[in-house]
């Protein structure tokens, strides 16, 4: 499997996504502030806005980390399970979630290969900049549809690949050679940055991921892209 633009054995690839969220996990807020020029907050705004999670229903923000998209759900009265491979990622969004008095969100250690949750659980299952990181990525697809109730709605935000010609080029250079030079200077961490940057590159482009979608048992499968597909939306529906 890929490790940024390195092909490594399935455990070792596991064993370093998890060393890299464990460095950038105290400093992984304001990173996302510096790099996207804050954008990531409207991308994570316009996500929750298609989730439409009501009051009430049981949501899993899978690779949840920080608990950006978990807080937004939250804030509009869902009960979000936020599960996440990574205890240091959850920690901070623990604390997060305190300093703002939030209720309504459990934190769980998960493999997204391998969830403890029984079938039919969640009425939605949200992952955000999550998926690409994770080995397998089909058997999280796979889990995702398993532990969704019939009826459930599947959501995904992920970087993609721009399809605007000359934007590409832009984007090119500031992520493969500002991102790790941010990530030197602010983190003192290129290399978790460039790694960040690769993975981003070695995801499959917005159809394929769609049809991958697919082959998990989704229907009415939607893909959203965004700045032409430099991030993108992908849905579906659990029947
Ligand atoms: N969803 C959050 C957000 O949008 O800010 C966090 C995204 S962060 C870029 C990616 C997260 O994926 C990290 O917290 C990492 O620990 C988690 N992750 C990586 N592999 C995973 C896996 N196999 N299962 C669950 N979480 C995983």
């Amino acid at each position: 499997v890929s490790f940024g633009f390195e092909d490594v054995a399935p455990e070792e690839k596991t064993r370093r996504v998890g060393s890299v969220f464990s460095r950038v996990a105290s400093r992984y807020d304001v990173m996302n502030d510096f790099m996207s020029g804050g954008l990531h907050r409207h991308w994570k705004d316009m996500f929750v806005r298609r989730v439409r999670p009501r009051a009430g229903d049981s949501i899993l923000d899978m690779a949840g980390g920080t608990g950006d998209i978990a807080f937004r759900m939250a804030e509009r009265g869902a009960r979000v399970t936020v599960a996440d491979i990574n205890e240091d990622m959850l920690a901070v969004g623990k604390e997060r979630a305190a300093k703002r008095g939030l209720q309504g969100l459990s934190w769980l250690r998960q493999n997204a290969e391998e969830l403890s949750f029984g079938d039919a659980h969640f009425d939605a299952y949200t992952i955000a900049f999550g998926i690409r990181n994770v080995t397998r990525i089909q058997s999280a697809l796979d889990e995702a549809h398993r532990v969704l109730k019939v009826g459930g709605r599947f959501y995904c935000l992920e970087f993609s690949t721009t399809t605007w010609p000359g934007f590409d080029k832009i984007y090119d250079a500031y992520s493969l050679r500002i991102v790790p030079k941010i990530g030197r200077i602010v983190a003192q961490d290129e290399d978790s940055y460039r790694y960040l940057v690769e993975s981003i590159r070695r995801f499959p482009p917005m159809n394929a991921f769609k049809a991958m979608i697919e082959k998990a048992g989704f229907v009415q499968t939607k893909v959203e892209p965004i700045l032409g597909g430099l991030v993108a939306i992908h849905s579906g529906w659990k029947v």
